[in-house]
């Protein structure tokens, strides 16, 4: 029996991999639907190949372009909501969204009781609390797709459930790997002199400005951190991050007994975003399998603090909850496109960061709408306290 497959941000790096997946597994999965939030053109072309029974897009502008380019059998759908009425036409949802949009989605394929391949970073992060009530009732699953916590998912299956034993009672502590960006083992002070181009060039993954200036900081690491305790429900203090520069181990868990269970593979998206497919089966095409007999090492760092702060602040406003991750993010989002624009420094952005979490209101993450205005006033008073900075 085929496994239907909404792909929602399709024309995205997530969405155009999952296509991926679906074209090399034609018998096994079938795109019932398809979402973008702008890429008009990518969408029609790619409703020409999977014909699914509907295309979702955000307004009527997107609609007119579209007009009757889609083919016969493919129902279009428009508006807010669209997104997240395609999301529960199928059995499993990948939702690639990026931005708020994406909470929607997440929420609606939860009450439906589906299967989510999350890869939108508001839906924990910004939103956790909200996204939390909302699975504990849902009989669907929930499956990251980013590739340190589909590495902690798959080690965390190594330990049996049984009455007595939830799937964290055991777990001593989860280990998230990062490859320490292109600043690894620099000093605080090497770092005042970072320009824009040296934060942009990555080691290991190519991704868009705004995350690879993130892992230049480790905030994206950081942020990882908050999304691994509300996917997993472990504490702060059992969370632990460890640099990894080859990237080949995706994160680990060990157990109270003393073992290590660690996921290993090479940088392809493609295997996380399969395995939410699969799920809790797995695919029969390999991505990013290793070749054993051309590995030599795997080496290990504790994170620099002092020179990384973004990633202490981001435990600072996971372990404070409700709010503050929202806040700290929508502040980190505003300091990354500054410093883009040349109007800060790289060591700046911590700095700011600093000041911001500060100020965090301790606003309780009571719904959706409170969620959005604390991102609109962090985003305010960070772009405040630049101001300041730059006229200082
Ligand atoms: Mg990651």
């Amino acid at each position: 029996m085929t496994i239907s497959v909404a792909v929602l941000g399709s024309s995205g790096s997530i969405g155009t991999q999952t296509l991926d997946i679906v074209r090399s597994e034609p018998d096994r999965y079938r795109v019932a639907a398809l979402g973008v939030a702008r890429s008009v053109d990518t969408v029609i072309a790619q409703a020409e190949e999977f014909h699914p029974d509907v295309v979702a897009v955000a307004d009527e502008a997107q609609a007119a372009a579209i007009g009757d380019r889609l083919p016969a059998g493919t129902e279009l759908l428009v508006g807010d909501r669209a997104m997240a009425e395609a999301a529960t036409s199928a059995d499993v949802i990948i939702n690639g969204v990026v931005g708020f949009a994406g909470l929607s989605v997440t929420l609606a394929a939860l009450e439906a009781d589906k299967r989510l391949g999350l890869a939108n970073k508001e839906s924990l992060i910004a939103a956790g609390p909200v996204v939390q009530r909302v699975w504990k009732a849902s009989a669907g699953d929930l499956i990251p797709v980013d590739s340190e916590h589909c590495a902690v998912h798959q080690c965390l299956r190594a330990n049996e459930v049984t009455d007595k034993v939830t799937p964290v009672d055991r777990v001593h502590e989860i280990v998230l790997t990062a490859s320490g960006g292109p600043f690894r083992g620099r000093s605080r002070g090497d770092l005042e002199a970072v320009t824009i181009e040296n934060a942009l060039a990555h080691p290991t993954w190519s991704m868009g400005p705004k995350i690879t200036i993130d892992s230049s900081t480790l905030m994206n690491k950081g942020l990882e951190v908050i999304e691994a305790h509300e996917l997993f429900g472990v504490s702060y203090d059992q969370i632990n991050v460890v640099v990894h520069p080859q990237s080949v181990i995706h994160s680990m868990v060990s157990y109270t007994d003393g073992a290590t269970i660690a996921q290993l593979s090479m940088p392809d998206m493609r295997l996380c975003i399969g395995y939410a497919l699969a799920f809790p089966d797995r695919l029969e095409v390999p991505y990013g399998a290793i070749d054993w007999s051309e590995m030599s090492r795997l080496d290990f760092q504790r994170p620099d603090l002092e020179a990384f702060p973004c990633l202490r602040l981001a435990y600072e406003a996971g372990r404070a909850g409700e709010t503050a991750p929202a806040w700290l993010s929508a502040a980190n989002e505003v300091a990354v496109e500054e410093f883009l624009k040349g109007r800060i420094r790289w060591v700046d952005i911590s700095d700011v960061l600093e000041e911001a979490l500060q100020r965090w209101p301790g606003t309780t993450a009571t719904d959706v709408d409170v969620v959005l205005d604390t991102d609109s006033a962090a985003r305010r008073m960070a772009a405040n306290l630049i101001d300041k900075r730059v006229h200082a």
